[in-house]
């Protein structure tokens, strides 16, 4: 067993380092405990994605102090339109600039890679060595006591408190509460990145874009990476056809063109374009009532994986990994009791937010929206201004960093 010098306020030892994982070392770190963090790739996975941080995600990163880092890497949208499917026709939604919506409608468009990379380097910096490659965890336990992290190798990690952030098929979670199998959501996902080079003129435009069809639905935004510019996409398509569910499954551009056979040739184009392209099946679990028992608990995907149809994923786990940061702070020397104040304060949000991401796949594929007659008046109801903020506002407004633990 390898054992660590326990400092002051505690040794927190983390599975994974993915979004959850470094942003919680982070946010430990900052607030003066000892962290290790252990992650099963050998380095750094490029999963080449967009992602979305929303006002409730930034508020923790630039809390963490990463605002300039994200500003960097950053390809700010001017709108966020919904799209119809054949055309391109586009409806406004997102009113950032509108009077009547008092909450935050930011939108932060990055690389998945590059906030990774951002978070890993400001981990580095207050811990040279704190995440550990190529270790696989399979397990997480409290013996007398003390947490430790179970190793593939049959070693253990010990430390006040483990935190399973090793994602979907978190092993951390199936320890300590039992398999929990993923039903098939009866849609796949494809996603891709198109360099903006390859593209037509139309592309360049700075938006944040849902195309809407009837059994399907395209997001795409710019982002960037070193100055080149590229246009991440994200698909989902009804399909009785079940795919593996993991995000580094290839897929075929001719079954993406079969997906997609009479959409705009914007979209097509984006495909086509791809530098690579993957396709995997959507799945659920059911919701847990609970994250933690005795010193071991949950953040992030590990948890609460979701459809990203809210664009809500990395931003709940951000959330997570602040306030169990939080939780830890305020009660250092009772790791029990601060888990448990962890549970209380997000698993209803987390859990909600679960439910109402899986209720808006109903809302973006409708027959409706197979015609243009019918689809602009089912785009009108759907992505009204009082309906968006209904839908997101709740979401947006949460502050982690000072909401009441
Ligand atoms: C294509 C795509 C687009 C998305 N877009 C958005 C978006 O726009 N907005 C949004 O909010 N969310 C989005 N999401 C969701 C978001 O990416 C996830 O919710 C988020 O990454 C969850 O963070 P996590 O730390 O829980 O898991 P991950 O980031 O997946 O990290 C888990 C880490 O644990 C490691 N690991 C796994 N098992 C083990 C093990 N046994 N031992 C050691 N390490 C292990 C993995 O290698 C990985 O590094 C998107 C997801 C995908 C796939």
């Amino acid at each position: 067993m390898t054992q660590h010098n326990t400092p002051s306020k505690g040794h927190v030892i983390i599975a994974g380092a993915g979004m959850g994982g470094l942003c919680l070392a982070l946010a430990l770190l900052q607030k003066g405990f000892d962290v290790d963090v252990y992650e099963q790739s050998p380095e750094l996975r490029e999963v080449g994605a967009g992602l979305w941080i929303s006002a409730n995600g930034s508020r923790v990163m630039e809390k963490l102090g990463l605002k300039k880092e994200l500003q960097a890497i950053n390809l700010d949208p001017e709108d966020r339109v919904i799209r119809f499917w054949k055309t391109g026709e586009e409806y406004s939604v997102y009113n950032r600039d509108a009077k009547d919506s008092k909450v935050d409608h930011t939108l932060i468009q990055v690389l998945r890679a590059e906030l990774q990379r951002i978070l890993y380097e400001a981990v580095l910096k207050l811990k040279p060595g704190a995440v550990h490659f190529g270790v696989r965890s399979v397990g997480a336990e409290t013996v007398e006591g003390r947490a430790r992290l179970l190793l593939d190798d049959g070693q253990a990690i010990e430390g006040d408190a483990v935190v399973g952030c090793d994602g979907a098929h978190s092993r951390v979670r199936q320890s300590i509460f039992g398999e929990s199998p993923a039903r098939y959501t009866g849609a796949n996902a494809w996603r891709g990145l198109a360099p903006m080079s390859k593209l037509k003129p139309q592309h360049r435009r700075a938006l944040a874009s849902t195309w809407v069809g009837p059994t399907a639905h395209v997001t795409c935004y710019p982002v960037q990476r070193n100055g080149e510019q590229f246009v991440s996409f994200s698909a989902q398509v009804d399909s009785e056809v079940w795919q593996a569910e993991s995000w580094s499954e290839r897929g075929e551009l001719s079954d993406a063109l079969k997906d997609f056979e009479g959409w705009n040739q914007d979209i097509l184009d984006l495909f086509i374009n791809s530098e690579n392209l993957f396709r995997w099946g959507l799945f659920v679990r059911d919701p847990l009532a609970n994250w933690s028992r005795a010193r071991v608990t949950l953040v992030g995907d590990a948890c609460h994986s979701m459809t990203p149809y809210l664009g809500m994923g990395v931003n709940m786990t951000f959330e997570d990994a602040y306030v169990l940061a939080r939780c830890l702070e305020a009660q250092p020397a009772d790791i029990e009791a601060a888990l448990r104040r962890y549970e209380v304060a997000r698993v209803a949000r987390a859990n909600r937010t679960k439910a109402n991401s899986m209720d808006m796949l109903k809302v973006f594929h409708d027959p409706a929206l197979e015609q243009i007659e019918t689809a602009r008046q089912y785009i009108e109801k759907n992505w009204s201004p009082a309906v968006v903020r209904e839908r997101y506002d709740w979401l947006l407004a949460y502050d982690a960093t000072t909401v009441e633990i």
